[in-house]
């Protein structure tokens, strides 16, 4: 027989249907015994009657978690019951109607769990809930929270549809890229003693895809940074990042704006978004008043559907670095205001040049910047030169962006969102790792893959590596 999904049975009242899915609650009253079954659509309610000998032993037998498809007559309930708590996400018990065993096969049969999937989760070490997190990931409140990280997404990549963007994929095994961050390495078999770097972002290749003429760019792009410890970091998470040609600073905050306050409305009706048009603040003006280049403007801080967002620009572009030398402070390929074009170009009064740079601010967090970009192959020249790079330095890690930017290339400026910190604030959770689905912890560790891990003799030997010290 075909499968029902448990959503839908209550269109299939009086009817046999089959249904496939798991063993959520097991209650025996002896007599009956009364099963809640559960799918990705939802759960429901079945007895099992003496009468019916065969489903009613294997009732009998039946544990939490095992896998089963059961035949049976979907049947109205007398009394309704509650639907679970909608907030944590629950999902809602199909509660008018049950279903009366008639054939009840086992599929497979699971261990018992080692920790207790229905609660919320808070209550079990993060540890063991990483450690086996293809359990832990059947919780309801996982559940809801990836599969809200998806219509997210979805939604993101529809509206950037429509308004005439294209998604490229751009390369994971590349070149070190300076975005501030240490990179992530892998080392080349078929030229030992080179290195790929993983991309701390797709700057580069989104600023050459407007190099040749796409105009309009976005990814859903998964980015790597070797930072320490911090617990609303990852060392790889996800951005949605994206390039425009032809755009003013204005151009690129308004197509962001719209399409958050548009997830917003549509995705979270309940959530109340503080101030539209979002505030626009200056960095001075937010280190003097919040003593922060991320204000949290709400002027409610314990309403959870509130949602402050706000706009933080004009940051300085050049911050002096410890040995009294110039280092960017956001991004190296931004532009300055166009008013600060002329102190850049004649790198005068280096402190005060102002950058194109937005950030995008939430609650308090960061959840995207970008900026404007130099165009002009010798203003980029120019901050390389600021901060002090040879002429050959620039020439080798940057060569191919001056070259690019020498062949046509049309203004353009872009932004990147911290996407798995936005889908964290919207679901009302504190960390980052309630939102991806297959989580490292804090150490950078996948305790489920038990990543990273030493690697064959035979690999290193291929690599051309030699270990200085054997790790445990
Ligand atoms: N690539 C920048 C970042 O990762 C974002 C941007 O300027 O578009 O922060």
């Amino acid at each position: 027989m075909k499968r029902t999904y448990i959503k839908d049975l209550k269109d299939h009242v009086g009817q046999e249907v089959s249904i496939s899915g798991w063993v959520d609650v097991r209650r025996d009253h002896g007599k009956l015994i009364f099963i809640d079954f559960r799918d990705m659509t939802g759960k429901v309610q079945s007895v099992a009657l003496p009468n019916n000998k065969e489903a009613h032993e294997t009732a009998n037998k039946v544990r939490p978690e095992w896998v089963v498809c059961v035949t049976g007559i979907v049947n109205k309930r007398p009394e309704r019951m509650i639907s679970k708590n909608k907030e944590t996400g629950e999902i809602e018990m199909n509660g008018d109607i049950e279903i009366e065993l008639k054939k009840l096969e086992v599929l497979n049969e699971a261990e018992t769990p080692v920790f207790d999937i229905r609660s919320d989760g808070n209550d079990i070490n993060e540890e063991t809930r990483l450690k086996y997190r293809y359990l832990d990931l059947r919780r309801p409140r996982a559940q809801y929270n990836i599969r809200t990280r998806h219509k997210i997404i979805k939604y993101i990549r529809d509206f950037l549809d429509t308004e005439g963007f294209t998604e490229i994929e751009t390369p994971i095994l590349t070149k070190s890229t300076p975005e501030g961050a240490r990179d992530y390495v892998v080392p080349s078999r078929l030229e030992n003693g080179k290195f790929y770097a993983l991309p701390q972002s797709p700057q580069q290749y989104k600023q050459l895809l407007m190099v040749a003429g796409f105009e309009k760019y976005f990814q859903i792009a998964r980015c790597f940074r070797d930072e320490d410890t911090r617990s609303d970091r990852q060392p790889e998470f996800t951005q949605m990042d994206l390039e425009m040609s032809f755009v003013n600073r204005e151009d690129v905050m308004e197509v962001n704006e719209k399409l958050l306050i548009e997830i917003v409305a549509k995705l979270f009706p309940e959530k109340k978004i503080q101030t539209i048009p979002f505030p626009r603040i200056t960095y001075k003006e937010s280190m003097e008043k919040y003593n922060s280049d991320r204000p949290d403007i709400r002027i409610d801080k314990n309403n959870p559907n509130l949602l402050a967002f706000c706009w933080v620009i004009d940051f300085p572009f050049f911050e002096k670095t410890e040995d009294g030398g110039w280092t960017f402070t956001h991004n190296p390929f931004s532009a300055p205001k166009p008013e600060h074009m002329d102190k850049l170009m004649n790198k005068q009064d280096v402190g005060s040049i102002l950058t194109t740079q937005y950030d995008v601010v939430l609650n308090g967090f960061e959840i995207g910047g970008g900026s404007i970009r130099n165009h002009n192959p010798e203003a980029l020249k120019r901050v390389f030169e600021i901060m002090g790079y040879p002429s050959e330095q620039i020439e080798s890690n940057f060569g191919h962006m001056l070259r690019a930017l020498a062949s046509g290339t049309p203004p353009h400026g872009g932004i990147a969102w911290g996407l798995d910190r936005l889908v964290t604030i919207l679901n009302n959770e504190s960390s980052i790792r309630e939102v991806i689905a297959f989580a490292k912890t804090g150490e950078g560790k996948d305790l489920m893959m038990e990543a990273p891990s030493i690697i064959a003799d035979r690999q290193l030997r291929e690599l051309g590596i030699e270990l200085k010290k054997k790790p445990n």
